[in-house]
C-alpha cells in the first residue's frame, strides 16, 4: 500500500522527522487560504499524485510541472487551478498519467544541496538497509547503474535495530560535519522510529535537503507499507486511497485475491503465487501471452472463483481462461463444483481450460466433465497450457 505525499508529512510531523509546514487542497480557492495562512510568499504547490518525477512532469493540458514555487496567494490558486482535476504525466505514471485531485501547499526552503535518503526491507540480508546517496533529487536507480559508487548501503539487524554509529557512519558518507551532521543523525533515526512502527516496506526521501541557512529536512516522501501487517495499522490504512489503485486490484483485494493485470490474452486463476508464476511461464513458453496473474490463495471458494471470473472479463483483452489448481488441504471435487457455479453465474462464453490436481482429483474432473458446460479439462501444465494457448488461437 502507498500514500501521498501530504500523509506521509503527517506521518513525519508525529515522528518528529523535519519538514517543512504545509497543508493539503481539494481546491483551488482553498489552496489559496492555505497559502494566505502559510505567509503567503515562498510556496511551493505540489500536485499530489501516487508516482514521483512530478517536478518534471507534464499536465495532459499541456501545463509543465506538478511542482511550482510560487510568491503569492493568488498565484497558488491560479497554480492548483491549472494541476486540480487534470492528468499529470511523468516518467512513473505511464503515459496514461494520473488525475491529480489534491494539491500540497507547502513552505519552500532554499536549498543549498539535495541528497538521497531511504530505509527499506532487504532481503539479500534478511533485515533492513539504510541508503544514502550525495546525487539527490536524481531518479536512484540511474545513479545505482551509472556510478555504484556514489551509494552508501548500511545494513540494519532486525532486532538489535538502527545504532547510533551507523546513523552517524551515513552521515559522514554524505560529507555532512558538526551540526550539520547531527540533525541528520537526528532526522534519520526518527525516520527509522517511523519506519519500524509503521510496517513500512520502504521510506524515501528524496530529496532530502540542507537548506542555505543549513537545515536539514525532508522534501519528498515515498512509503510502502508491508500488506502483511496492515490489520495492525488502522491509522495507516485509513490513508489508503484506492482511486490511485488499479480499480481491478482493489476489488480483488476485497475477494483476498491477488491480480496484477498484464498485457496477454490468457487469463490465469490460480491458487499458490508459485503456481501462478510457473502457469504464467508455461502459458509463455507455449506461445500465449498471460492476461494478468492471479492468486486465490490457499481456499479457492465458489465466491472467490466468481470474484475472481468477473475480475478477470473486466478485460477486454482476455480470450481465454486457464484455471490450474492444486488441491490440496482443498477437495478438487469441491473446487471443480465451485468453477461450474462460477462460470454459470458469469455466463461464461470463451474458452475454459481447467487443470487440477491432488487431492480427490477423479471426482473433480468427473464432475467437470459431467456438468455440461464447455469446460476443457487438461493433465499436468504442459497439456494445460497447449490447450488454452490452442482454444484461444482457434477462436481468433
Ligand atoms: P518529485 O520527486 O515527484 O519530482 P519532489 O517533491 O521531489 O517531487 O519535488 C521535485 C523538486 O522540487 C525537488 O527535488 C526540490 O528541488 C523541489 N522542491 C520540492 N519541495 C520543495 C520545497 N518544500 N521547497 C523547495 N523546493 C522544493
Ligand atoms: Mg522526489
Amino acid at each position: 500500500m502507498n500514500i501521498h505525499e501530504y500523509q506521509a508529512k503527517e506521518l513525519f510531523e508525529k515522528f518528529g522527522v523535519a519538514t517543512p509546514p504545509g497543508k493539503v487542497a481539494a481546491t483551488a480557492e482553498e489552496a489559496g487560504k492555505i497559502a494566505e495562512e502559510l505567509g503567503g510568499a515562498g510556496l511551493v504547490v505540489k500536485a499530489q499524485v501516487h508516482a514521483g518525477g512530478r517536478g518534471k512532469g507534464t499536465f495532459k493540458n499541456g501545463f509543465k510541472g506538478g511542482v511550482h514555487v510560487i510568491n503569492t496567494a493568488a498565484e497558488a490558486q491560479d497554480i492548483a487551478g491549472k494541476m486540480l482535476g487534470q492528468t499529470l504525466v511523468t516518467h512513473q505514471t505511464g503515459p496514461e498519467g494520473k488525475l491529480v485531485s489534491k494539491v500540497l501547499v507547502a513552505k519552500a526552503v532554499d536549498i543549498s544541496k539535495e541528497y538521497y535518503f531511504a530505509i527499506l526491507f532487504d532481503r539479500g540480508s534478511s533485515g533492513h538497509a539504510l541508503i544514502a546517496s550525495t546525487e539527490g533529487g536524481m531518479n536512484i536507480e540511474e545513479v545505482a547503474e551509472k556510478t555504484p559508487e556514489k551509494i552508501t548501503k548500511e545494513f540494519v539487524h532486525p532486532t538489535i535495530g538502527l545504532q547510533a554509529y551507523q546513523a552517524r557512519k551515513v552521515a559522514a558518507s554524505l560529507g555532512l560535519k558538526g551540526p550539520l551532521a547531527n540533525q541528520a543523525v537526528k532526522l534519520f533515526t526518527a525516520l527509522w522510529n517511523l519506519y519500524l512502527k509503521s510496517d513500512c516496506s520502504l521510506v524515501e526521501v528524496n530529496p532530502l535537503a540542507i537548506t542555505t541557512d543549513n537545515q536539514v529536512v525532508a522534501l519528498d516522501a515515498k512509503f510502502n507499507f508491508d500488506d502483511n501487517a496492515l490489520y495492525r495499522q488502522k491509522d495507516v490504512v485509513a490513508m489508503r486511497d484506492t482511486t490511485e489503485e488499479d480499480p481491478r486490484e482493489v476489488a480483488a483485494s476485497e475477494f483476498g485475491l491477488n491480480y496484477i493485470g498484464l498485457d496477454g490474452n490468457i487469463a490465469c486463476l490460480v491458487n499458490g503465487a508459485g503456481l501462478a508464476m510457473s502457469t504464467m511461464d508455461i502459458i509463455k513458453l507455449h506461445g500465449g501471452e498471460p492476461a494478468n496473474f492471479l492468486d486465490v490463495g490457499g481456499g479457492a471458494s465458489k465466491e472467490q472463483v466468481t470474484a475472481a471470473f468477473k475480475i478477470i472479463l473486466g478485460d477486454p483483452n482476455v480470450k481465454g481462461i486457464l484455471v490450474n489448481i492444486f488441491g490440496g488441504i482443498m477437495d478438487c471435487n469441491i473446487i471443480a463444483t465451485g468453477i461450474i457455479a462460477a462460470a454459470q453465474e458469469v455466463s461464461l462464453t470463451i474458452p475454459l481450460v481447467v487443470r487440477l490436481e491432488g487431492n480427490n482429483v477423479e471426482a473433480g474432473k468427473k464432475t467437470l466433465a459431467e456438468s455440461g458446460l464447455a469446460i476443457t479439462s487438461a493433465d499436468g501444465l504442459t497439456d494445460a497450457a497447449q490447450k488454452i494457448v490452442a482454444a484461444v488461437a482457434q477462436a481468433a
